[in-house]
């Protein structure tokens, strides 16, 4: 794994503990910091980041926190707070 990917994974680690103790600015940080090392290096964003972070507003969605997700025909909805939906294939 690349360095840039290592970071990816361990800011991805630290957004989650942050959203889960209720730090969601914190969370958004690591998650913009993620996004920015992301474009910077050319990777792409690890499946798990990209599920669980919201396109609009760069918060880290724990379902039941700040996100709900639904099951529709053969794909995942996650709506953030913020508005926002997700749709992601199963
Ligand atoms: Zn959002």
């Amino acid at each position: 794994m690349t360095v840039a990917a290592e970071r990816i994974e361990r800011l991805h680690d630290l957004a989650r503990a942050a959203a889960r103790d209720g730090e969601d600015d914190r969370a958004r940080r690591y998650v913009r910091r993620a996004r920015r090392i992301a474009e910077r290096n050319r990777l792409s964003l690890p499946e798990r980041f990209k599920r669980f972070s919201c396109d609009a507003c760069d918060a880290y969605l724990v379902p039941g926190r700040n996100a709900r997700v639904r099951t529709r025909s053969g794909h995942v909805v996650v709506a953030c707070d913020c508005g926002e939906l997700a749709r992601h294939p199963y």
